[in-house]
């Protein structure tokens, strides 16, 4: 029997490859980011190359997502095999697309908000995109980048948050908008003021720039500009934790979003020396 049963690593499930291999991964539970790597692509050795060194069992596993595996290949390899298969898939995935074909493809996947909607209030229910942070595999999982806040967010399901980024790459959403630029959302609207501050501000009065030393570099950026207000943290200093993302193509800033958000961060530094400026009066009142 060429394709038979096996056992689905992530959910338990029996799951049957009875029209192909990527037909079986594309409709399996947690799989629905990814878009359909055509064949073409995929038999053309040229656009694989390198991959058979980060991949174990290569040559295998591309028989088996491309339906070539033997018939008598032994059934107790084929668990440990699917993972391969998985990854390889993954991998050929982030080349394609970045392709037009491929482009082409996540972009209906898009129009239909396949990938959730950002949660911020302003902007609007905006679609979003998925984004590795780092373009190797096993690094860092999948996050969503929204092109009108140009933040990154988790996946809210934990099916979806634990895909591997790399099977996106960190150039995706990126060159989406520069081959589609009539997609990129609008950031003109309303525009987040900071509020005014109430009167319990614990942490005010700290020096400034020890909290700027102190700012934590993390890893996935949660918004939280106007967080922390009442809560004893300075709406300031909960300004300048927030760290922002990066949009890179090919791991270069995208020159046009590196201005603006240089714009940005000026007019965010002119903010936070108001809120100082403000606190400080408090302080003294
Ligand atoms: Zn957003």
């Amino acid at each position: 029997m060429l394709r038979g049963t096996v056992e689905d690593a992530s959910t338990g499930s029996d799951s049957d490859y009875s029209n192909s291999w990527i037909a079986w991964f594309l409709s399996s539970k947690g799989n629905e980011y990814f878009c359909e790597v055509e064949e073409d692509y995929i038999l053309d050795r040229f656009n694989l190359t390198g991959l058979n060194t980060e991949v174990q069992n290569y040559s295998h596993a591309l028989d088996l997502i491309t339906d070539n595996l033997e018939d008598d290949f032994q059934d107790e390899m084929r668990g440990s095999l699917d993972i391969q298969a998985r990854l390889l898939y993954g991998l050929i995935h982030a080349r394609w697309i970045v392709t037009a074909r491929g482009l082409q493809k996540m972009l209906e996947k898009y129009k239909k908000a396949d990938f959730g909607r950002c949660p911020r209030v302003m902007c609007q229910s905006q679609p979003l995109l998925p984004v590795g942070l780092t373009d190797t595999a096993y690094e860092k999982s999948v996050k969503l980048y929204c092109g009108r806040c140009e933040d990154i967010y988790s996946p809210k399901s934990s099916r979806h948050g634990s895909i591997d980024g790399a099977y996106f790459g960190t150039s995706f959403p990126h060159l989406l908008f520069l081959v589609y630029p009539n997609l990129i959302p609008p950031k003109s609207g309303p525009v987040e003021i900071a509020r005014p501050l109430g009167g319990a501000n614990g942490g005010a009065g700290e020096d400034a720039t020890a909290k700027r030393r102190l700012r934590a570099r993390e890893d996935v950026m949660e918004p939280s500009t106007s967080e922390g207000v009442g809560e004893g943290v300075s709406t300031a200093a909960a300004a300048l934790r927030a760290d922002r993302y990066r949009p890179r193509i090919f791991g270069f800033q995208v020159n046009e979003i590196a201005k603006l958000q240089r714009w940005q961060e000026a007019l965010r530094d002119r903010q936070v020396a108001r809120l100082e400026g403000q606190e400080r009066q408090q302080e003294n009142t």
